[in-house]
């Protein structure tokens, strides 16, 4: 794949001029299917530079030009949906079920809702709120915006970032985590094929050191969009925010799952496990905490791990495969490590089988697991784990349980399940986070915002909220009374034009 090279700049790809010195692997087989041509701060170069000649015509078309071409844009993906399905499953080792249904299609419903968006262009009403003047609302594109984008949702991330800006006017370079690019450089293909002007998408392969902090402190970039972890996140901010760019950030989560006393069990059982194991846990928004009222919690961890046990791990081109590998070797290593010290220090630990096959020696498997018989303050309950591993305390009030879920830096997601409407709308209400489901976990949807509080950043993706912010407002303001002396003058200087010496 990508023979031509990995570099998608100015509607064509290129060779990167920087070192081969990553590979690209089928996590599932650990066989390695690229070393691909990285970004040099070079190409980046080149890539911001594409993006500000596009800038000079996709910022002055019209929204419905933008709006019927982000149309074409999604037409064609879908037209591409079974290819960018296997080569995400491909690359990352997720089910090929969730490639169809969550990332590709979820995709594509961006897509067509950005296309909506990109003519709605929301303000306050023009009026003359002085009495003098009349006051208009403009909203603008910003410029060249720099984006980056983890590895676990290459694709949707890239649409989270590239979608609202272009549709807003922009024009983008999106820096992709370097071990899986492909889809991010099919999701750019398909938009010039579509219509989209070259320069408008950009996508680079690159690492972040390199790549990354090149695009970030490029002084023509004008705004930073960023999705990954809380470390690397914070020191992006510290590079923009040396420069005064706009910055968007989206980190890293440690959702809690609350089951409440009256809460419907085997619901609450059943969407512990989907929204601990989805993406083989490595989602931001993954229940990763159940904290679970003490009269149902022995009830609660057993149905967990009946089903964690059921689960079926193996090949992820194989419809009937729930559960794939871990993105990558190192990060097996780092999740097994986090199970690996709760063990040590007391925990039980419940897990699910492992795939059987010599094809499978080399793969980052990791099975569904459950934690149990720790307390709240333990490590698992604090530290980002990013693989299908849940971890399970009890609590005895309402107050214990909100106070735990609330005992995160994080606060990207969470739920709350109950049957009773106060319960529902306190936890609503009091858990720090931006997004609570209730009764549910997991599910997003093109309409609405996705992004955190406390460290898990700020900004959002998705919804009317993230194309705002991929715009700015420009207030004009015309003086109507042709008045050369203007009363407010006086505020400044007299008027000594009438005084005799
Ligand atoms: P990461 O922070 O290691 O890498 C993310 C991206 O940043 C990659 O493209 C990487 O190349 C780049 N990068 C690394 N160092 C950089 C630097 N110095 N300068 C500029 N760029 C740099 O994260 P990851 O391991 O790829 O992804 C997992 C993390 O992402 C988790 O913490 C997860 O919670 C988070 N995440 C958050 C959201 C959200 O919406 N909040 C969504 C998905 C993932």
């Amino acid at each position: 794949m990508f023979d031509n090279g990995h570099q998608y700049i100015a509607g064509e790809l290129r060779t990167g001029t920087g070192d081969r010195d990553v590979e690209i692997v089928n996590p599932a087989t650990g066989a390695v299917l690229a070393t691909p041509d990285l970004a040099s701060a070079a190409d980046v170069d080149a890539a911001v530079r594409a993006a500000r000649d596009g800038y000079a015509t996709w910022s002055r078309v019209t929204p419905a030009e933008r709006s019927d071409a982000m149309h074409a844009f999604a037409a064609e993906l879908r037209t591409r949906s079974e290819d960018l399905a296997r080569a995400e499953t491909l690359q990352t080792g997720k089910p090929i079920r969730m490639s169809r249904d969550f990332d590709i299609a979820g995709s594509i419903d961006n897509v067509a809702f950005f296309a909506g968006t990109a003519r709605h262009l929301p303000g306050l009403a023009s009026g003359e709120y002085s009495g003098e003047h009349t006051s208009t609302i403009r909203r603008e594109p910003i410029g060249v915006v720099g984006s980056i984008a983890p590895w676990n949702y290459p694709l949707q991330m890239a649409a989270w970032k590239v979608l609202p800006a272009i549709a807003a006017g922009n024009t983008i370079v999106l820096k992709a985590a370097e071990i899986t690019p492909y889809t991010a450089l099919m999701f750019a293909e398909a938009a010039t094929t579509a219509g989209i002007p070259a320069g408008v998408i950009n996508v680079l392969t690159g690492t972040g050191p390199v790549a990354g902090e090149a695009l970030v402190g490029h002084r023509d970039v004008s705004m930073v969009s960023f999705t990954g972890s809380t470390a690397v996140g914070t020191r992006v901010g510290a590079i923009a925010a040396g420069a005064a760019k706009r910055v968007h950030l989206e980190l890293g989560g440690k959702a809690p799952l609350v089951v409440f006393d009256d809460a419907d069990l085997d619901a609450a059982i059943h969407g512990a496990v989907a929204g601990s194991c989805i993406n083989t846990g490595q989602d931001c928004t993954a229940a990763t905490r159940a904290i679970v009222h003490e009269s149902l919690y022995d009830a609660f961890c057993d149905g967990v791990a009946d089903i964690m046990a059921s689960m079926r791990l193996g090949d992820p081109h194989d419809d009937d495969t729930d559960l794939g590998p871990l993105s990558s070797q190192r990060h097996l290593e780092r999740v097994r490590t986090h199970v690996e010290k709760a063990k040590a220090n007391g925990a039980t630990v419940r897990s699910g089988s492992l795939p059987r096959g010599a094809e499978y020696a080399e793969g980052s498997f990791f099975p569904p697991t459950l934690v149990t018989g720790i307390d709240r303050d333990a490590a698992i309950m604090h530290d980002e784990v990013f693989g299908p591993v849940l971890a399970a305390v009890p609590f005895g009030s309402d107050d214990e349980a909100l106070e735990i879920a609330n005992d995160t830096p994080y606060g990207l997601a969470a739920s709350a399940w109950t049957r009773d409407l106060n319960r529902a709308n306190r936890a609503s209400r009091e858990i720090q986070a931006g997004c609570v489901w209730i009764n549910d976990h997991i599910p997003i949807i093109s309409e609405m915002p996705h992004g955190g509080y406390k460290q898990s950043g700020f900004g959002k993706d998705m919804s009317a909220y993230s194309f705002e912010e991929y715009t700015q407002v420009k207030h004009v303001m015309v003086e109507n009374t042709a008045v050369p002396r203007k009363d407010w003058h006086r505020i400044v200087f007299a008027d000594r034009s009438g005084e005799t010496s």
